[in-house]
């Protein structure tokens, strides 16, 4: 018997997904943790392994973990965390972002003030009187590191926002001038995701009651792993997107070369395929979705409302519906208003508008990534609570005209376990 691990740390918990050889799910476990501290990373990740049944954890061959992109921090030789970690919506200073664009090239996709770069010269900044050499590492290296016991190790899925090139698989040049130039920080050494990194220290292994020779594979973030638990791990077809409708509204589309555009948000991790070698997931995110849907109605109502709405009548409302000021794609404007007038009485009508407007924006995107050069679409999977809304299925496809297929699974934990499953097989 051979079961496959995927642990995700996401945004609002950790989940643990064990599969078999045949990727069928044989459990599932959660736990909830405080991003801010560390303590209770590893808490949560013990506990999740501990509450899988006993049979799955002795027969566990490979454990991946994914982690919230560019949730970084740094540690000393002993793994102990130095100060509290960056988390994935931390943003830096303007005086930060100023000394990233001096180290950085014109228009690099670190020059963001969210980046793990801009969190690196942060870190460093803040820490730079201390002597002893220290470890910059992502959550999901920390994570693996509990478990393996190496330290500065990472993936090129973690390691894109601080600035590795996952075309030629180096750093830059720029990066290893700045790194040479501070001696005291170690940065990670990259790997594919789900490489074999080193097998479960034998104390842990104990522990948890995991075997002795289970492996631990590098990690990757969240986002990917989730586009990997909608798609399977079959052969994939180019122009297979992913479009998630959570709080905010993120696209990603399998192309056959990588697309970075700072000005749009737009880039490109490397997806590396048993059966098609190396493939991009080029990807964008709107601040539309969700998020303004709740600052309206419940979950609720808008099931109620949804089904009072006839999706195949399009609305004549043109909003753009944003949380607050501000949106980078596929209209890149930081000074954007959110338009949400005229708001009719009935709220079907207004909910309606809505959808329909989102609808918009979502075929926009696709057809901005297009125009850039992304492959061209062939079929979206939807994840996130947008997905359970059967009416705006069907007013996304009245603007789409793709075929929308069904997501294999949304648990970004199962896409952590394809991985472990498909490295081990290979
Ligand atoms: P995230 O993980 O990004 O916070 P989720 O994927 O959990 O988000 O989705 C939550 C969002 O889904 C909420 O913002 C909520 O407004 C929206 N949502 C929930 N139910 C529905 C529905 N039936 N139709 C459309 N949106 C929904």
């Amino acid at each position: 018997m051979h079961y496959f691990l995927g642990i995700d740390f996401g945004t609002s918990g950790v989940r643990a997904i064990a599969i078999d050889r045949e990727g069928e799910i044989v459990a599932l476990t959660r736990s909830d943790y405080d991003i801010r501290n560390c303590k209770t990373w590893r808490s949560a990740l013990f506990e999740v392994i501990t509450n899988l049944p006993e049979f799955v954890r002795i027969h566990t061959r490979k454990i991946v973990i994914d982690g919230t992109s560019a949730t970084v921090l740094i540690c000393d030789h002993a793994g102990k965390v130095i100060a509290s970690p960056m988390l994935y919506s931390d943003a830096c200073e303007m005086a930060i972002l100023e000394r990233v664009t001096d180290i950085a090239p014109l228009h690099h996709s670190v020059a963001s003030a969210t980046s793990s770069f801009s969190k690196l010269i942060a870190l460093t900044t803040t820490w730079s009187q201390i002597p002893e050499e220290f470890y910059f590492l992502h959550q999901a290296d920390w994570l693996g590191y509990l478990l393996h016991d190496r330290l500065g190790v990472s993936d090129y899925h973690n390691a894109l926002k601080l600035g590795y090139e996952p075309l030629s698989l180096t750093y830059p040049d720029w990066l290893r001038a700045w790194a040479k130039a501070h001696p005291n920080v170690i940065l990670p050494e990259i790997f594919a995701p789900s490489t074999t990194i080193a097998k479960i220290q034998a104390k842990v292994a104990n522990q948890l009651g995991l075997p002795k020779d289970c492996e631990i594979g590098a990690g990757t973030t969240d986002s990917n792993a989730g586009f990997l638990a909608c798609i399977g791990m079959g052969k994939p077809t180019l122009g297979t997107a992913v479009t998630s409708l959570g709080s905010t509204m993120v696209l990603k589309i399998l192309s056959d070369r990588p697309i970075n555009d700072l000005s749009y948000g737009i880039y490109s991790h490397r997806f590396e395929h048993p059966a098609c070698g190396c493939l991009w997931l080029v990807g964008g995110a709107s601040n539309v979705g969700g998020a303004v849907l709740k600052q309206f109605f419940t979950d609720v109502e808008l099931r109620e409302l949804s089904d009072r709405i006839d999706p195949h009548i399009p609305s004549a409302l043109d909003y753009y519906p944003l949380p607050k000021i501000g949106d980078r794609f596929p209209i890149n404007d930081p000074h954007l208003m959110p338009r949400l007038e005229p708001r009719p009485q009935d709220p079907a009508e207004f909910l309606h508008g809505l959808l329909e407007s989102m609808a918009r924006i979502e075929a926009r995107g696709y057809s901005l990534l297009q125009e850039l050069g992304a492959s061209p679409l062939q079929q979206i999977y939807t994840a996130g609570g947008g997905a359970k809304n059967p009416t705006w299925t069907k007013i996304r496809n009245r603007y789409l005209k793709t075929p929308m297929q069904k997501p294999l699974e949304t648990e970004a934990a199962y896409g952590s376990a394809l991985l472990a499953k498909s490295n081990f097989e290979v």
